[in-house]
């Protein structure tokens, strides 16, 4: 019997920027929809499901990890400072302060 590989990164496309109510982080993924047929989405940093339409405004500029290059991740928001880690996480362990 042939098993096809199942795509998995479809799930992804064109939404990275896509930012957690609750806490910022732009780490979600879709978990369905609601009634009124919008997708849902689940933050994983707080666990927090929101829609697009209450999702934080997208800010386009992130820093690169200084140690493998990688756009980062939104980790922690706080009054004028926010957290990034690396999207290689736990593999690279890189944080970078952001001032605002
Ligand atoms: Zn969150
Ligand atoms: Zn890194």
């Amino acid at each position: 019997m042939t098993v096809r590989a199942t795509t998995i990164k479809d799930a992804e496309t064109g939404e990275a920027a896509i930012r957690c109510p609750a806490c910022g982080s732009d780490v979600s993924y879709r978990y369905g929809k609601t009634a009124a047929g919008k997708a849902r989405r689940i933050c994983l940093m707080c666990q927090r499901q929101f829609t697009i339409d209450n999702a934080w405004p997208t800010r386009p500029q992130r820093p690169l990890c200084p140690a493998c290059g990688q756009p980062m991740h939104v980790y922690r928001r706080q009054p004028g400072l926010t957290r990034y880690r690396c999207r290689n996480y736990p593999r690279c362990k890189s944080y970078v302060k952001v001032e605002e």
